[in-house]
């Protein structure tokens, strides 16, 4: 049988697993097809817009101990800090008055009514202080049915559960054995979320110990049947005060992880043509530039960090997370630069909503 060749599998409609993997496999020469055409499907189906979302790490209090995140409850090393909300709404008035049209509230996980509560109440506040003007996006972990529908009624219309990795063995590798660390429980999330009306995204770690390339063509592929709207996928960074650091002589060099994951966005840009795909600070950390180059191979979203800057240390996933002040004019006027020369332009003062959202939902009226 004649082995098929990167022109031919960048032509197609339908991919296999094996031809995602040949695509993550791909050899320099290769690579820079994959590139040009993860670039030329962004052009025509999402555009050269970038759109820019202002991250407030609100919290690094998490009750989850997953083995690879430098705030899993169980490192007492770390500092916890939870914002106030006239910190919140300092950080989101910036992102206001700039013009990002989106902002996204991270933190550890929590699920008690306090906590549901007050995300509850923060979101109709972040609302009536802006306006109702501002795209809201949540990344607060596993919550009930009931948690979603309540967030989604004060504001949040999108949401971000990774899924991490699908291949369920490496799942539980990097997980504690415990009933609140479940493969399951996190992919009944994400129908959940699809279900409430949330636009939903999801991604995974690159480069993971233990992981293979058939791991992450599957992740792909779990993505395309799930049919999400939004992916937010970067490398795995080793943190010093995690179990998994054991493995840390295991790991592709961070270089060859980032490369891998630029694969993975343009892979992916061609597998979902009309998703949001960010470009994640994963790829700064081990890049300044890194997240200007997702964007040439396929991403179409950056998630400038506005945490206030004294707490930067206390969120850190993994080592050399960036602790750089994004919430200046110079930086912007850097990053817009950097997205210019990318070929891209700025979608300022709008949501910039996935169009994939849009087609799922006339699809399935
Ligand atoms: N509590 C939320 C947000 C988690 S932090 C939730 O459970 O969804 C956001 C993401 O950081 C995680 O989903 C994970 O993919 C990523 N992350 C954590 N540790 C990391 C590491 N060591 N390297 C790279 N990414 C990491």
């Amino acid at each position: 049988m004649k082995i098929k060749d990167i022109d031919t599998i960048l032509n197609q409609e339908q991919f296999s697993k094996n031809d995602l993997v040949y695509l993550l496999a791909a050899n320099k020469e290769e690579t820079e097809k994959l590139f040009a055409k993860a670039a030329e499907i962004k052009t025509k189906y999402v555009g050269n817009i970038v759109y820019f979302r202002g991250l407030i790490e609100f919290s690094n209090v998490c009750r989850k101990d997953c083995l690879y995140c430098g705030i899993r409850c169980g490192n007492k090393k770390v500092s916890r800090y939870t914002l106030t909300d006239d910190e919140i709404l300092e950080a989101v008035e910036y992102s206001w008055k700039n013009n990002f049209g989106s902002i996204v509230l991270q933190s550890g996980e929590r699920n008690d009514s306090r906590f549901v509560e007050r995300v509850e109440l923060l979101l109709k506040k972040i609302h009536a202080h802006t306006n109702y003007e501002m795209g809201i996006t949540l990344s607060l972990g596993e919550q009930s049915e009931e948690t979603y529908r309540r967030w989604l009624a004060a504001g949040a219309h999108r949401y971000l559960l990774r899924i991490e990795s699908t291949n369920r063995e490496l799942y539980q590798k990097i997980h504690p054995a415990d009933n609140h660390h479940e493969f399951d429980t996190r992919k009944e999330g994400i129908l959940l979320l699809q279900k409430t009306g949330f636009q939903v995204g999801t991604g995974v770690m690159i480069g993971l110990p233990f992981q293979t390339l058939e791991d992450l063509a599957g992740d792909l592929l779990f993505m395309k049947e799930m049919d999400i709207d939004m992916c937010g996928m970067g490398p795995y960074i080793e943190h010093v005060d995690t179990p998994m650091y054991q493995y840390v002589d295991m790991l592709m060099p961070l270089k060859q992880r980032f490369e891998l994951a630029l694969k993975m966005i343009a892979t992916l840009r061609i597998l979902m043509k009309d998703v949001n795909i960010a470009s994640s600070t994963a790829l700064q950390a081990i890049d300044p530039y890194g997240r200007e180059l997702g964007l040439k191979v396929g991403a179409n979203i950056i998630m400038p960090n506005t945490t206030p800057v004294t707490y930067h240390q206390a969120y850190s996933l993994y080592n050399n997370k960036p602790t750089v002040n994004e919430e200046t004019d110079e930086y912007i006027a850097d990053l817009e630069q950097h997205i210019h020369a990318a070929g891209d332009v700025i979608g300022y003062g709008v949501h910039g909503d996935s169009v994939h959202f849009g087609n799922r939902i006339n699809k399935n009226k």
